[in-house]
């Protein structure tokens, strides 16, 4: 592999011995991807610059290692720093929260152009006007639609049929199920028809139009626990950020 130039979203970063850091990206043009970056720590116990920051844009230039998936990072230049979302507590915790999601849903070398275009306009959100919670919403909607992992919304996700009469959102499913089929998910719960009218409209629309749209209340906080619970359901690991958030957001 040649020297490899993209541009990429720090998602993580892990201390590797005295001077050098494990950073993960997800990158424009290869997916998520891994490096390492030597001489970063300096006597002081300064650890990179605002580039090395979670969640800032950077240019970067890699190269393969032998026998490793793990890149050598020889370049990495601060691109957009997201500064307005640094400057706010509640933004910051949910711009580590959509770097915390896209780490936990996506695999190393796995290109996704849109996936990559979603993460970035979402912090160009959050830096915006736009409420956090709308931004994570929007962020997480359009994120399991882009990696086909969307709750099935439009027939009974257990038989197939059509669903007629009040619904109910089973995760065990992965979606609506029809009153055939509750006997098969006793936990299954009942759902506002704004609420699933809501998912479709975040799932089609482009962000700026989803940032404008308003909702009840009530649709706000049921799609929030619904898609939290759906999320928790699908992703083995347990989310650092969404214990922050409790704390940082009341
Ligand atoms: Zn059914």
């Amino acid at each position: 592999m040649a020297i490899q130039k993209t541009e990429g979203i720090l998602l993580r970063k892990a201390h590797l011995r005295e001077t050098s850091l494990i950073l993960t990206f997800y990158t424009r043009d290869f997916g998520k991807i891994k490096g390492i970056v030597r001489g970063v720590r300096g006597p002081r116990g300064s650890c990179g610059g605002a580039n090395m920051e979670i969640f800032a844009l950077d240019g970067l230039v890699f190269y393969e290692r032998k026998r490793s998936d793990i890149f050598t990072i020889s370049q990495c230049d601060l691109l957009d720093f997201f500064g307005p979302v640094r400057a706010s507590l509640e933004k910051l915790a949910y711009a580590a929260y959509l770097a915390e999601l896209m780490d936990s849903v996506t695999a190393l070398g796995d290109k996704n152009t849109e996936a990559f275009d979603l993460l970035l306009n979402s912090l160009k959100l959050l830096a915006g006007e736009c409420s956090s919670k709308r931004v994570a919403r929007i962020f997480e909607i359009k994120l399991l639609h882009l990696l086909g992992l969307m709750p099935t919304l439009e027939i009974c996700a257990n038989c197939g049929d059509k669903v007629d009469g009040p619904a109910r959102f089973s995760f065990r499913h992965g979606g609506l199920i029809c009153k055939k089929c509750l006997q098969s998910d006793r936990e299954a719960r009942p759902i506002l028809q704004g609420t699933i009218k809501f998912i479709e409209h975040i799932r089609l629309l482009p962000y700026e139009r989803v940032a404008r749209i308003k909702v009840a209340s009530e649709v706000g906080h049921e799609l929030e626990r619904t898609l939290r619970k759906f999320l928790d359901y699908h992703i083995e690991r347990r989310l650092k950020t969404v214990e922050f958030l409790k704390v940082v957001v009341r």
